[in-house]
């Protein structure tokens, strides 16, 4: 499947640890990624700087399911099963 447009569900939930151009910590979970642009692409997709774990990231109807709300607690409950 293809990433929906004004989703970035997966730009917002998960934490990142690596640095991110703008949040040179990474993000914790439930913030909204600085390199997302209002129409909620990625201001640096494509780029060597985005994290890998963005790469990692594809869609699936899995974690994308059919709307924003849904892919974001579905990547909350990966991100409580993922915490160390
Ligand atoms: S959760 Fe899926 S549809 Fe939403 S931004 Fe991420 S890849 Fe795209
Ligand atoms: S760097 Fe781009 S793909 Fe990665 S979380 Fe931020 S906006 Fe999303």
């Amino acid at each position: 499947m293809n990433c929906r447009d004004h989703c970035g569900a997966c730009c917002t939930a998960p934490s990142i640890t690596s640095p991110i151009p703008g949040m040179p910590n990474g993000k914790p979970a439930g913030v909204r990624c600085i390199q997302l642009a209002d129409d909620n692409r990625c201001r640096i997709f494509g780029k060597p700087e985005r994290p890998a774990f963005c790469g990692g990231l594809q869609p699936s109807e899995e974690m994308c399911g059919t709307t924003r709300e849904y892919a974001m607690l579905w990547l909350d409950d990966l991100e409580r099963a993922t915490r160390p």
